[in-house]
């Protein structure tokens, strides 16, 4: 009868518009997951150095920052290196950029290898490193940074048989630094490496103290 007719396509039509919703559903998720997917990979490129695919910069300052409200409020500490290749603009000068450019990257290589799985090595500028240690004495990071020092330095393979050397400066956090205040401690030990004559490690006394040459 017309009547079941008229019911038969109102059940069709119900059918289509339920179909239509999902797939219209279906798409709008797929659409989010790619944007989602989209977004996450643009972060990460944005917090990685694309020549070492370490953590660049900005990516460093803020899991600094994080690390130092997490010690200060577990009333923990952590300690930095800052790590800086020497007389590296010789090796672009004599080498090359791009020779140059491999020399950050084994370099980059040997220090991530040589720390722990819970420190975190960033590149922090051209031929310069911070690596941050949780969890660490600063006799313990001592260790580490002349270790690291002395596999860097006996690294061979270089063009012309040169030896590459990196300066050192050890610093540990206290409660009442700021993250810019501990990392300029920490250059400042450095640069006491780098005036020392090269290829040393220095370690930076807490605020009120002074600085001890290894
Ligand atoms: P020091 O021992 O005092 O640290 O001397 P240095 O020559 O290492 O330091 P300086 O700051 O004079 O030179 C650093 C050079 O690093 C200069 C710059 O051209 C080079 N550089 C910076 N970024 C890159 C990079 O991504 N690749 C290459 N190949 N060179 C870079
Ligand atoms: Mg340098
Ligand atoms: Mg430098």
């Amino acid at each position: 009868p017309p009547g079941d007719f008229a019911h038969i396509d109102l059940i069709q039509l119900g059918f289509s518009y339920a179909s239509m919703v999902l797939n219209l559903g279906t798409g709008c998720g797929l659409i989010w997951l790619a944007l989602c997917g989209h977004r996450q990979d643009l972060q990460r490129i944005a917090r990685t150095d694309s020549l070492t695919g370490l953590l660049n910069r900005r990516a460093f300052e803020e899991m600094l920052a994080r690390e130092l409200q997490r010690v200060k409020h577990n009333g923990k500490s952590l300690v930095l290196l800052l790590l800086d290749i020497d007389r590296f603009k010789v090796v672009n000068d004599t080498w090359g950029h791009l020779a140059g450019d491999r020399v950050i990257r084994q370099v980059s290589n040997t220090l991530q290898k040589g720390l722990r799985p819970s420190d975190a090595l960033s590149r922090v500028g051209g031929e310069e490193f911070v690596a941050l240690l949780r969890d660490a004495t600063t006799m313990q990071a001592e260790e580490i940074a002349e270790r690291l020092r002395t596999e860097i330095a006996d690294l061979t393979g270089w063009p012309g048989g040169a030896q590459i050397t990196i300066s050192i400066g050890v610093a540990q956090s206290h409660p009442d630094e700021t993250p810019e205040e501990l990392f300029h401690r920490c250059d400042q030990a450095m640069y006491h490496s780098k005036n020392s004559g090269r290829n040393l490690v220095t370690v930076s006394e807490l605020p009120s103290g002074g600085l001890v040459v290894l």
